[in-house]
């Protein structure tokens, strides 16, 4: 017998049709004499319904209020989940995250789970009970209700998985696994029989919108068998794991970014310390950089530029001008008009020429590429959001994947 964690997403829970298909996988897998555990997000939209009621109401709620409210959105989905299944004869438990004994930090709206309390899971996993969890949520220490960000859900099924050792963690969605590029962007992108923890993570934070990423890091560090598959139709997904054979697939997926904003330094002084300053700044403020460049020295001054998301890039700008005179810069320019594309794929590890064959593909379909970022199973360019498209189509058939 095996223990076996079903996830589901808003979508697959959208509706009493939906759920019906919901209720047929989680059945059949338990008639296979398997021990289920079921865990689910807010039906549909509700989560962005329900902060949309919230701004209404007060424009500038409170955190912890806000996560009062947002768990509510799974607590109807478990519900009605349990009251389906337990309507088709089998015994079902609903149980909320602090229920489930999830128990949190008290960072509300993005809080991380400290641990879980597995004593009532396993209790009603004895009993041969199927279990159905609302997602994304748990307690802190004073009882408060906590949740782990959007998409949390996600990681509140690794994290079942990884302490209960399941044999297996299936994320079930609206799309049957996960892509070599968005296929709403690149007609040839195909489905992957598998993929590493490592290259999963790069597609994730490079906003490939299948996992929330700290599901991939759980994952990863517990050995969680992850499985991302269709709702919809009964066929194999995508296999997340430690290694997968490399075979002929160099490169595993084609990601694109247009949430970014690059920012210029123009006239720094060329000593010690300046980067410090600047960078130091946009950490005190929280503000995560992703690539920098440097230019070369010249007439005792140099160019620093660097990437920031979006939504950061006002406030980075802003903070950097309230210290121009300790900064001394002479000029700073802002765009926002760029996206970064990027390959990842553990091949590239053990084969030269990867870079190449990318920057090829860019010139000969004449896009200029402004910076360049790499780690050991990705490479990144920043390039005119325009050409991101078309960027993304040209590197996908240059790599013939
Ligand atoms: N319902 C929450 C959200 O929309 C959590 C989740 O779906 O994973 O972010
Ligand atoms: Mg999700």
């Amino acid at each position: 017998m095996a223990l076996i964690v079903q996830k589901f997403g808003g979508s697959s829970v959208r509706d009493a049709e939906r759920m019906q298909n919901v209720a047929r996988i989680v059945t059949a897998e338990h008639d296979k004499g398997n021990d289920v555990i079921v865990v689910v997000s807010a039906q549909g939209d509700t989560t962005d319904e329900l902060i949309e009621k919230a701004r209404e109401i007060n424009p500038d709620p409170s955190q912890r209020d806000m996560d009062f409210l947002l768990t509510t959105g799974e607590q109807i989905s478990a519900a009605l989940l349990t009251m389906l299944i337990k309507k088709m004869g089998y015994r079902v438990t609903p149980l909320t995250g602090w229920q489930a004994g999830f128990l949190t930090d008290s960072n509300h709206s993005r809080a991380r789970i400290r641990r879980i309390n597995t004593e009532r899971l396993e209790n009603e996993i004895s009993k041969q009970n199927i279990v159905v969890v609302t997602g994304f949520q748990g307690i802190n220490r004073y009882d408060d209700i906590t949740t782990l960000g959007r998409g949390g859900s996600d990681t509140s099924a690794v994290a079942i998985a990884a302490a209960l050792h399941a044999d297996k963690c299936q994320i079930f969605t609206d799309v049957d696994g996960v892509y070599t590029a968005d296929p709403r962007v690149v007609k040839t992108a195909k489905k992957l029989d598998a993929i590493t923890y490592d290259e999963m993570l790069e597609l994730a934070s490079l906003g490939a919108q299948v996992l929330h990423n700290r599901s991939v890091e759980m994952a990863k560090k517990y050995n969680v068998r992850l499985e991302v598959l269709s709702s919809l139709e009964n066929k194999p997904g995508t296999i997340v794991k430690e290694v997968v054979k490399v075979e002929k697939m160099l490169i595993k997926g084609v990601a694109r970014d247009d949430n970014i904003a690059r920012i210029s330094l123009v006239g720094v002084p060329d000593e010690p310390g300046f980067a410090f300053k600047v960078f130091s700044l946009l950490a005190s403020l929280k503000i995560n950089v992703d690539i920098i460049l440097q230019s070369i020295g010249r007439d005792g001054s140099k160019d620093i530029t660097f990437t920031v998301a979006q939504d950061d890039g006002k406030r980075a700008v802003d903070a950097l001008n309230e210290m121009q005179e300790s900064i001394k810069f002479t000029k700073i320019a802002w765009d926002e008009n760029v996206s970064k594309v990027s390959v990842v794929g553990a091949g590239m590890e053990s084969n030269p020429g990867v870079a190449a064959k990318m920057f090829e593909a860019l010139s000969e379909a004449n896009i200029n590429i402004h910076m360049i970022s790499t780690s050991e199973i990705k490479i990144s360019v920043l390039i005119d959001k325009e050409f991101s498209k078309s960027a993304m189509n040209a590197i996908h058939d240059a790599f013939d994947i």
